[in-house]
């Protein structure tokens, strides 16, 4: 059987970072794909991921900015937020997000089918439609179906909310509850404590934000408890139940707390349900992940997977990534593979944490003798704003090779910083080459140059 038997090359199940990214790009080759989507076009990220997160981020900070300003002499009034307007615009964005997708692979040559898709066998794939089930079958079949929030099971967990419920709630809540200590819940607790929401962050563990470096989770408790967060470490919610002042939490020490909203920021799983995959007999991992080998194929030769239903690093970028790497590997012109070394990261906590590399512990335990550079300081800008806020950077050094191998930052803009030595750190950068390089003065990037 050639290619040109079935309906399309490609058929990509889920428009989100991913699977947009591979069906462009793959149609930009002259290839005809198809793209099954069950909900909005560009997934998590777009709809209910970076971009409304980042805006309400944006929109939290001004709390700070109008309360800095009077240091600087402006005289303003009592600051007041206009929820509704703020959901409404961050809805309209996304909106206009949505079309330029529709744009982008409709300009690309990409055929767009909205409904739930499923596995047939191996080259069919079926889509529930409005207008009934469709069924097409591809030479190639990806999948790229994101993940879901992982709710844990208590009494009474159908009071709270996951992070999707999070941006367009009815009311905006005065007591927040986050349970987690991951990205999100540590993102939502400073997004709505900026907002002006009281916030209490329960984390199950002794620290936040597990597989960062011990010291910048330490420093961005400590930060994150100054804005004004109420976190609670070791700390593990058994149940929730409904009053007429609103949520009440029942903790497993026996403590008790009020809450408007509580949102399960508990990890994320893959989106495997009803993929038909059981009956194809598709391997899988831990929570349902698709296993795939470096070049993203299943254990079905002509199915691939890649991006947060393969669970490996959810991050956008990286689903990015690897969409470019299997379209080229797919339809030319390289055999390349994606390089999951050195891959950078931010947390948008306020403020927000940067990090490239390894942490102090894993790289002892990875390279043996390390050297550490680190500092913390009052950034210039609060000599004047009054804020308490401080910054920490800090450098992780192999010392046998004087490779930088971990670079870490707690401050604002960390990730904009961040991202550029990351370049050089993907470059194999030495701490004599950051040694040898010129700071731009006055900011805060140039302590990574000036640590001694
Ligand atoms: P997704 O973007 O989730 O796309 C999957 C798509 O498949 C969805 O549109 C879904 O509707 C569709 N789908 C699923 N099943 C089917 C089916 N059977 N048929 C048809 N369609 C289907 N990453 C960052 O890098 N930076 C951030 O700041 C960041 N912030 C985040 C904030 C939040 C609150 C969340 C939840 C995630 C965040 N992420 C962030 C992670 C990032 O959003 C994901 O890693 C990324 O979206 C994964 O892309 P993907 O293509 O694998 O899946
Ligand atoms: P994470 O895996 O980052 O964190 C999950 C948190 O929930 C951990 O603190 C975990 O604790 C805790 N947890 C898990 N189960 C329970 C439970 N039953 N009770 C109490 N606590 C529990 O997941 P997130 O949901 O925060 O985010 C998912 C992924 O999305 C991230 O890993 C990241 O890749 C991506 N993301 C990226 C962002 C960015 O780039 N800025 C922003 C948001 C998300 P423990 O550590 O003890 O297991």
């Amino acid at each position: 059987m050639t290619k040109d038997v079935y309906d399309f090359d490609l058929f990509v199940i889920g428009a989100g970072s991913g699977g947009v990214r591979a069906a462009r790009m793959a149609a930009q080759r002259g290839v005809r794909v198809c793209v099954a989507e069950a909900a909005a076009l560009g997934g998590t990220c777009v709809n209910v991921g970076c971009i409304p997160k980042k805006l309400y981020s944006y929109a939290a900070h001004y709390a700070d900015a109008f309360e800095e300003a009077r240091g600087f002499g402006w005289v303003t009034g009592a600051p007041v937020l206009d929820w509704e307007r703020l959901k409404a615009r961050r809805a309209a964005e996304v909106l206009r997000l949505n079309g330029v997708y529709q744009g982008l692979l409709e300009g690309a040559g990409v055929t767009i089918v909205q409904g739930w898709a499923s596995l047939l066998d191996e080259h069919a794939v079926q889509v529930q439609t409005q207008g009934g089930r469709r069924t097409f079958t591809a030479h190639h079949i990806l999948l790229a179906t994101g993940g879901t929030p992982s709710v844990p099971d208590i009494p009474g967990s159908e009071y709270a909310v996951s992070s999707d419920a999070m941006f367009d709630l009815a009311r905006f809540p005065k007591r927040l509850v986050v349970v987690g200590g991951g990205y999100i819940a540590c993102e939502f607790a400073s997004i709505f404590n900026g907002l002006g929401a009281r916030v209490t962050q329960l984390c199950r563990g002794p620290q936040l934000l597990r597989g960062f470096d011990d010291e910048i989770r330490e420093f961005i408790a400590q930060e994150m408890s100054k804005a004004g967060i109420n976190v609670r470490r070791d700390t593990q919610l058994s149940s929730i139940s409904s009053t007429t002042d609103g949520l009440e939490l029942t903790l497993a020490d026996g403590g008790r707390l009020r809450a408007d909203t509580v949102l399960f920021a508990t990890g994320r799983v893959p989106n495997v349900t009803g993929l038909g995959l059981e009956a194809l007999g598709v391997a899988r991992g831990r929570d349902g992940a698709i296993l795939v080998d470096e070049g993203y194929r299943s254990s079905l030769h002509s199915v691939y997977a890649l991006g947060d239903v393969t669970a490996r690093v959810q991050l956008t970028p990286v689903a990015l990534g690897e969409a470019m790497v299997l379209v080229d590997r797919l339809f030319g012109p390289a055999q390349r593979f994606m390089s999951y070394d050195y891959i950078p990261t931010a947390v948008f906590t306020h403020p927000n944490i940067g990090t490239v590399g390894f942490g102090e512990a894993q790289a002892r335990e990875k390279f043996g003798r390390v050297t550490v550079y680190r500092n913390s300081f009052k950034p210039l800008k609060h000599t004047l704003s009054d804020s308490t806020e401080r910054a920490m950077v800090k450098l992780v050094v192999d010392t046998a090779s004087d490779r930088v191998v971990g670079l870490h930052m707690v401050g604002p803009d960390a990730g904009e910083i961040v991202q550029g030595f990351a370049v050089a750190m993907k470059a194999g950068a030495t701490k004599a080459t950051f040694d040898s390089t010129v700071g731009i003065h006055p900011t805060l990037a140039e302590e990574f140059v000036t640590l001694r």
